[in-house]
């Protein structure tokens, strides 16, 4: 499955996840600190890191 693997790890390091709903967001880390994301089924501004540890 996964091919390129450094790509890979770029692109989940930009995934987050909605507090409320789990949904996954792919975005720019910058803009979820300034608040210019939301969830897209659930609208909320809530959201983390997928890795969290
Ligand atoms: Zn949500």
């Amino acid at each position: 499955m996964v091919k390129f693997p450094e790509a890979n790890k770029r692109l989940f390091g930009n995934v987050f996840v909605c507090r409320k709903c789990k949904t996954k967001i792919r975005t720019d880390p910058a803009k979820v600190r300034k608040g210019k994301v939301m969830c897209r089924n659930c609208n909320s501004k809530a959201l983390r890191p997928v890795r969290k540890k």
